[in-house]
């Protein structure tokens, strides 16, 4: 990747403009999982010991352009000034009348954060007066929020063709690493493990990897589609009747390509489901085949067993997806045990998905997984091979 970043930069005593993803889960106002701060902390830290001004530009939902406090960014400041142990300074509004002047007034080495962005409808517009209001605050910029570097937004787009410097954060460079390079140069075996609920949101990723990977591990309620696919029955299973045909194909170009897809040879099944209430009915444990009046839920222990095998003999591991209904305790097995072998695997392990993370971090087994990726979407559309605006907007090394 010939992204120039960070570290190829002068930076210091700069203004520095920083467009992170804290786009973090928040119940009742508290952040209940802090990953994505922690992960630009390297690149925040980075700038504070060359003595610049850190302005942090961030989202946080879908306020729909309108001023909405239920999506303020205020936790996420108070949260990265109790990581760094230093106060973080907060805008209310990020055009506010006295932004400019708190930034003059700011001291080199400190760190601002701009209220969120999409309280202004401009920002997902890309508009180019709004980009240029917020680019007047910095004369440098950094993009380390790989989650929305897919689209061109004023925050990832537009304010490049502003500013003279614009470069990669320390997280961008290794989501563009570990997702791009090794990925591409895999050590093999390569293992894919894709779930979730939906072919049709991964079959794109699911084409481009099978170009790349040795095997396919299928769990979810995407396998079921593809189980369809294979004549079998699937009994209340949710499935897309509609993507058949695309399973179909994926299964061809597999062994057209020597590519093992492995679905579930079982499933845990259930009578009835109340996902509301996170409760389930009878549970059996159904071979390949799944009878009317149930549905397949999870991954079953042989399945268990199959998936983990193979991951443990894998170089480079890729994850995408839960293997069943895992919000469910009683449907979260296959998912854990998955998350575990992943872990356990000396291969190159990366993890992309809000869900496989949750599954991983609370497995325990976080520290021994190499990379996990921020931006769920944004992670499938890269490894699709799409161009990603807020990446190409960058500066690129002279060859
Ligand atoms: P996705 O966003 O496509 O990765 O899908 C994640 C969702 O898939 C989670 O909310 C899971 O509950 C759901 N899911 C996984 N397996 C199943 C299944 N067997 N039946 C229904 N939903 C599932």
């Amino acid at each position: 990747m010939s992204i120039k970043t960070i570290a190829d930069v002068d930076l210091s005593k700069k203004t520095v403009l920083v467009r992170v993803d804290f786009n973090v889960p928040l119940e009742s106002g508290r952040i209940t999982d802090n990953s994505r701060i922690r992960a630009a902390l390297p690149t925040i830290d980075y700038l504070i010991k060359r003595s610049a001004k850190v302005i942090l530009l961030s989202h946080l939902g879908r306020p729909k352009g309108q001023k909405n406090l239920k999506y303020s960014l205020r936790p996420t400041a108070q949260e990265l000034s109790r990581l760094l142990g230093s106060s973080v300074l907060f805008v209310e509004d990020c055009l506010a009348a006295d932004a400019q002047k708190t930034i003059v007034e700011m001291e080199y080495g400190s760190v601002m954060m701009l209220e969120n962005l999409r309280f202004y409808a401009e920002e997902e517009e890309n508009n180019e007066e709004f980009a240029k209001k917020l680019a007047a605050y910095g004369n440098a910029y950094v993009n380390d929020a790989f989650g929305t570097a897919h689209r061109a937004h004023a925050s990832t787009a537009g304010i490049t063709h502003m500013l003279p410097i614009k470069v990669a954060g320390f997280l961008m460079q290794k989501e563009l690493e570990f997702l791009g390079n090794r990925t591409a140069n895999p050590e093999r075996p390569f293992t894919v493990i894709l779930g979730g609920a939906k072919v049709s949101d991964k079959i794109g990723v699911i084409d481009a990897l099978l170009d790349k990977c040795d095997n396919m591990l299928i769990g979810g309620a995407m396998a079921y589609t593809f189980h369809l696919a294979q004549g079998k029955q699937v009994g209340n299973s949710l499935v897309e009747k509609d993507r058949v045909a695309d399973a179909t194909a994926a299964l061809q170009k597999a062994s057209q390509k020597g590519v093992k897809i492995l679905l579930p040879t079982d499933s845990i099944g259930t009578n009835t489901l109340n996902f509301e209430m996170r409760t389930i009915g009878h549970t059996k444990t159904f071979s390949e085949d799944i009878p009317a009046g149930w549905q397949g839920v999870d991954i079953g222990p042989k399945t268990i067993e199959i998936f983990s095998e193979i991951i443990g003999k894998s170089k480079t591991i890729f994850w995408n997806g839960p293997m069943g209904i895992f919000e469910i305790t009683a449907c979260a097995e296959g998912t854990f045990a998955i998350a575990k072998a992943v872990a356990q695997s000396d291969g190159t392990s990366i993890v992309g998905g809000g869900d496989s993370i949750t599954a991983i971090n609370k497995s325990g087994f976080s520290s021994r997984i190499d990379f996990m990726s921020t931006g769920g979407g944004a992670s499938l559309e890269f490894l699709e091979g799409k161009k990603m605006p807020g990446v190409t907007a960058l500066d690129h090394k002279s060859m």
